[in-house]
């Protein structure tokens, strides 16, 4: 089975260890031979990619690899374990600008290599699959695109009040932690980027296509703003399974109702899948899960067009986790069965 995932960081990233643990666990046992075989495509976002201190940085795409590739903190869910910030202090102690960006010491050797790689002509996908060659993630982790296309947030100015000033995504999301309210978002260069080599055909050959628990607007949305992205979804013969970021009228971590905000959709899981809309009905989704606390949306989503589900949709562990991601799988299985 050919699984394709579209994936920002750590939601997307955490649920995908669950997904690979649970293709993984699954043996031979006569209703899940399915699994056996299983390709995992990752398609990452690179909205939020920054030069800093003139390396190239991939938040989004690091993330993935160092959680399935166990380098992961844990705790903070994005960087290295283990992590030291020398090179960060010393060039606070600089006064160079910006110093509210948390580069680590080891995490710097992945931005070296990178940065190399790109310097000496390779496109980011090629340097993905090498970065990836050591960390082992066990998927097939591809950018969206090997062209520059930076989300930016467009607030009104804190210097400047009454003046709308665009900052890159990573400063409003750091260093104002969303607290400057965003009027809008743009993705500079996004019009002429082009997906990378391998997404559309991961696409158009999977048997299963999985949004994740992502922000909707910065990571997939991102994601299907490449040009073409998205109408291979809505043509893909594949069902479109996606997992609810928002519990409760709340996102579990982050500041996604921040964004969700600015794009004026309502902080809950049944204003998500309406966002992203039915397949049938020129949007996105053949399935949704809720959290079993959202159960009582489930009949709006549906009058949408959308069959879903309620299942419990914390990523406590990674058990919890493989459990959302059968679920998932579960459901797709159904809507491939009933078309
Ligand atoms: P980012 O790029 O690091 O912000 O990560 P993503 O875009 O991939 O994921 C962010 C989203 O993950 C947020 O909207 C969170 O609500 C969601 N998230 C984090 N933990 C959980 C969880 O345990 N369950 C669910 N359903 N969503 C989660
Ligand atoms: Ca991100």
């Amino acid at each position: 089975m050919r699984i394709t995932a579209l994936a920002g960081g750590i939601g997307g990233a955490r649920f995908l260890r669950g997904l690979r643990h649970h293709v993984q666990r699954v043996t031979d046992d006569s209703v899940q031979r399915e699994i056996e075989g299983t390709e995992i495509t990752v398609i990452g976002n690179t909205g939020d990619d920054i030069w800093i201190h003139g390396l190239r940085v991939c938040p989004d795409l690091d993330t993935v690899m160092y959680t399935l590739g166990e380098g992961i903190d844990p705790e903070r869910g994005w960087g290295r374990l283990d992590e030291t910030f020398h090179a960060k202090e010393e060039l606070t102690a600089y006064g160079v600008e910006p110093t509210w960006f948390g580069l680590g010491d080891r995490d710097i050797g992945t931005h070296l290599v990178r940065t190399t790689s790109l310097n000496a002509g390779y496109p980011l996908s090629r340097v993905t699959e090498a970065l990836c060659e050591r960390w082992q993630p066990g998927v097939h982790l591809i950018p969206m695109t090997d062209d520059r296309a930076e989300t930016h947030v467009i607030v009104d100015d804190p210097d400047n009040p009454g003046t709308d000033i665009a900052l890159h995504f990573q400063e409003w999301w750091i260093r104002y932690r969303a607290s400057l309210p965003a009027r809008r978002f743009v993705i500079v260069g996004i019009e002429e980027a082009t997906p990378a080599p391998g997404v559309v055909d991961a696409l158009r050959n999977a048997d299963v296509i999985v949004l994740p628990p992502s922000n909707p607007i910065v990571s997939i949305g991102t994601i299907l703003a490449v040009p073409g992205l998205a109408d291979e979804i809505r043509a893909a013969t594949a069902p479109v399974v996606g997992v609810s970021p928002i519990i409760s009228g709340a996102p579990v971590r982050g500041m996604t109702d921040a964004c969700l905000r600015a794009s004026g959709i309502e902080t809950t899981a049944a204003a998500v899948a309406q966002h992203y809309g039915a397949r049938t009905s020129g949007g996105l989704l053949d399935g949704w899960l809720v959290d079993t606390s959202d159960a009582t949306s489930t009949p709006v989503i549906e009058e949408a067009g959308i069959t879903a589900r309620a299942v419990p949709l914390l990523m406590t562990d990674l058990d919890a986790t493989a459990a959302m991601a059968a679920e998932t799988l579960d459901l797709a299985s159904h809507l491939r069965s009933t078309p």
